[in-house]
């Protein structure tokens, strides 16, 4: 089994620890949440561990459905080992629904669907405060070439056709999500990091209750029992 090795990472919400195996390495989720680009923090115990299982259940999901993730082996309820990758440092994110930046830069009421999902990037950049970039952008950066963007937006799309279908069959609205995805060791790009109520907006399909990381951003009291109710949820229906 891999061996915790030094500490290579330490973000937000994970450690990331080398391996013996250079392409491998391992992430320990913490409990901490943070918000507005760190400004605001909070946390409730046991958040790293339902963020862990939860992420590695939907990346097993999407697996299936013959999408390619970094997912190797979960080896604690917070401890995953992962392929190690070169994280392209862009946030991708998909949106279905109108909400949070894209509400606010844009003048749309929250909630209003579109007739198709969007997609756009951020630059990860947490000291430029992760600026919204477009193509070209992107491509003056060096950070990604035009063959690589448009297998970032197939696999951007593809995750969000199986999200929204797994969140669907647990009485969930999937409002927006952010990826990442990075080159593996053969130089295939896969998605990485996580996917869990931390990367995605999820709303109660019947009652629009903010289940996700808006319940800390905007102080609505639920923090805790949200994250818990979406993985009783995933439990309930799939593991029966
Ligand atoms: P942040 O860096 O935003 O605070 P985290 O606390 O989640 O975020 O830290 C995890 C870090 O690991 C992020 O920088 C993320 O880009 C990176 N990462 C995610 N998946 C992989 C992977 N498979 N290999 C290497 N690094 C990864
Ligand atoms: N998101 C994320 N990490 C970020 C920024 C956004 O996981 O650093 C997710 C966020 O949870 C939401 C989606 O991406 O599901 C779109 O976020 P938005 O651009 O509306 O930003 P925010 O409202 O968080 O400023």
């Amino acid at each position: 089994m891999a061996e915790k090795k030094e500490l290579l990472y330490e973000g937000k919400a994970k450690k990331v620890y080398a391996t013996d195996d250079p392409n491998l390495c391992i992430f320990e989720y913490k409990d901490d949440a943070t918000a507005f680009n760190g400004i605001k923090k909070g946390s409730f115990e046991g958040k790293g561990e339902i963020n862990n299982q939860m992420a590695n259940f939907i990346f097993r999901l999407l697996e299936k459905k013959g999408i390619k993730t970094h997912m190797v082996e979960e080896l604690s309820k917070r401890e995953t080992l992962v392929k190690k990758v070169d994280i392209i440092p862009l946030e991708v994110i998909v949106r279905n629904i109108a909400a949070g930046s894209f509400s606010k830069r844009y003048g749309v009421e929250e909630g209003t669907p579109f007739k198709e999902p969007t997609l756009e990037f951020s630059y990860k950049n947490d000291e430029l405060g992760d600026p919204l970039i477009n193509d070209y952008h992107a491509l003056a950066l060096g950070i990604a070439t035009r063959e690589d963007i448009k297998t970032i937006a197939n696999i951007a799309f593809s995750v969000n056709d199986a999200l929204k279908e797994i969140f669907k069959n647990i009485g969930i609205k999937l409002v927006d999500f952010k990826i990442e995805v990075g080159r593996t060791a053969e130089g295939e790009i896969v998605l990485a990091d996580e996917i869990s109520p931390d990367t995605c907006r999820l709303w109660d399909a019947e009652t629009n209750k903010k289940l996700d990381k808006d319940q800390f951003r905007r102080d609505l009291g639920e923090f805790a029992e949200v994250y818990h109710e979406v993985w009783a949820r995933l439990n309930d229906y799939y593991k029966k």
